[in-house]
């Protein structure tokens, strides 16, 4: 079977999204179909693994949940490739460009497409994570497809996370919209305020 390009395997706990303070094995695939000003992720390094390695490092942890991100995990995984760890429980981190295989069991959609794109590639997702600036137009949510949760994710750069006046300034604006809006959450990257991965 042919191989996959990983940036990383690591094993920290969920810092987002409903499943925040979960223990899981994120395996970071190597590129991305955007360049999204904000991102802060390294995904254009990486090596060549192939099931059996990832396999050998994914079951080193005592966690059966594994979270494909990346950059765009869709760009890579396949069903065929999925197919090889059905013993786990499977979620994704996507952007929302692709559909994402079948053998999933957990989609986390962070948005940057339109909503007509979202709906032709999802009927329901588990989670929408928007990532916001202050002034980000939001979509009507009767029109996205259908999710479990809705969550905002004021966007945060920077070393001095809440010291910063524009992150303040996008969770100011995060808070006041959900509480117009209330079907809407909070989300926070709590890795980057914990200090873990
Ligand atoms: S879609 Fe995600 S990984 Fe890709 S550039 Fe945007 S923030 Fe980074």
């Amino acid at each position: 079977m042919q191989k996959i390009r990983v940036v990383e395997i690591f094993y920290s706990l969920q810092g987002e999204g409903a499943n925040t303070g979960k223990p899981a094995v994120f395996v970071r695939l190597a590129g991305c179909n955007l360049d999204c000003s904000y991102c802060d992720t390294d995904w254009k390094s990486g090596k060549e693994m192939s099931v059996e390695e990832i396999l050998l490092e994914i079951k080193k942890y005592p966690s059966k949940m594994v979270i494909w991100t990346g950059g765009e995990p869709t760009l890579q995984l396949t069903d065929e490739w999925l197919s090889h760890f059905s013993e786990f429980y499977n979620c994704i981190e996507t952007n929302g460009t692709n559909s994402v295989p079948s053998g999933i069991d957990y989609i986390s959609c962070s948005p940057k497409v339109s909503v007509e794109v979202l709906r032709k590639n999802f009927s329901k997702v588990n989670e929408f994570r928007f990532p916001v600036k202050k002034g980000y137009i939001l979509p009507d949510i009767n029109d996205l497809p259908r999710a479990d949760n809705y969550f905002l994710s004021p966007i945060f750069e920077g070393n001095d996370l809440l010291q910063n006046k524009k992150n303040a300034e996008n969770l100011e604006f995060c808070v006041n919209f959900i509480k117009e809006n209330p079907t809407w959450i909070l989300s926070f990257q709590s890795h980057k305020f914990l200090g873990f991965r």
